[in-house]
């Protein structure tokens, strides 16, 4: 009985994986050639300074727009892209275009901005992935001193030794690491002191904590001490409303980024919200 339970679970579950993995094969297939036909777009969203609410800068997000209209969110297709390695042709689609990007706002006058990208860790443990940013700045004529990359707090705990090198590389092309979603893991002072990074980004579970319990804003607090410590900056994301920007402020955290101050926007939209933010200043 027990053997026949067993036999009728497993196949169950393979039955279950079956059906989601076909999902995922076809999903690959239709981001390949997504891909190719151009349904991939970047937004950008607008980073703050939190004194004075003024734009320094934005975080380029990776939308697709499927043939039939539909909007995914790069939550659902990355890890596909990841699991099928189309990441590192995306992710470097991704880079060039934001860095073409940045230099269109320097151009337009808005020569102190900042563009971030994150970078996936698949694309990131290429072995020519150094090569492929050089490349792209290079080509872009993208200034790398307004540049920062983004990777993932689960990336930065990884293999310390291989990741400091590759880092020490990364820095050496005079762009800046931020480090997304602080918080959710378990880097410890020492190893980010290893590390070469400039920022940390406090993960949104955090600031949405904020304005709960006593203890809601600990961790967001940690975060800051630490980059006050580290010598490191510090932003907040997924600020959606005043009362966590006032605490925020209160704590000491220099920058935000968030729903409150924009949601992401096209090019023309970005352009057109940094004009807006001008006159409202100059008022
Ligand atoms: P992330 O890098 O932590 O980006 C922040 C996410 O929070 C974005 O979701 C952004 O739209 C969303 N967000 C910003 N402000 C608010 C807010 O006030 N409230 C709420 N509820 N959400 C807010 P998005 O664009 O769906 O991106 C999700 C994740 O996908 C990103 O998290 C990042 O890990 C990944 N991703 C996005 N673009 C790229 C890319 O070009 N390459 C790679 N490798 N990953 C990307
Ligand atoms: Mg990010
Ligand atoms: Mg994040
Ligand atoms: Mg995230």
């Amino acid at each position: 009985r027990a053997k026949s339970q067993q036999r009728a679970g497993h196949f169950y579950f393979s039955r279950s994986m079956g059906v989601e993995i076909r999902e995922r094969v076809r999903m690959m297939h239709a981001l390949r050639s997504g891909f190719q036909r151009g349904e991939l777009f970047l937004a950008y969203q607008p980073q703050v300074d939190l004194a004075t609410n003024a734009a320094f800068g934005a975080e380029a997000l990776l939308r697709w727009r499927t043939e039939d209209g539909r909007l995914i969110g790069p939550d659902r297709f990355i890890p596909i892209a990841e699991y099928s390695g189309l990441i590192v042709d995306i992710g470097e689609w991704v880079l060039r275009q934001a860095l073409a990007e940045l230099v269109r706002l320097h151009a337009a006058g808005h020569c102190t901005f900042t563009m971030s990208v994150n970078v996936s860790q698949v694309q990131f443990r290429h072995p020519h992935f150094v090569d492929m940013l050089r490349r792209a700045l290079d080509d872009t004529r993208a200034p790398p001193e307004y540049v920062e990359l983004e990777i993932t707090e689960s990336m930065a705990m990884e293999e310390p030794a291989l990741l400091v090198e590759k880092l020490a590389q990364v820095k050496r092309t005079g762009v800046s690491i931020a480090i997304d979603d602080f918080g959710t893991g378990f880097s410890s002072l020492s190893h980010l002191q290893r590390l070469q990074v400039d920022r940390l980004k406090i993960d949104r579970t955090f600031v949405t904590e904020i304005t709960g319990s006593a203890r809601g804003s600990s961790i967001a607090e940690m975060v800051i001490q630490l980059g006050r410590n580290l010598g490191l900056s510090v932003i907040a994301e997924g600020v959606e409303d005043e009362r966590q920007a006032h605490i925020l402020r209160s704590l000491g955290c220099p920058l935000a980024q968030g729903f409150l101050f924009s949601r992401p926007l096209t090019p023309e939209a970005l352009v057109e919200w940094l004009g807006n933010q001008g006159l409202i200043e100059a008022a």
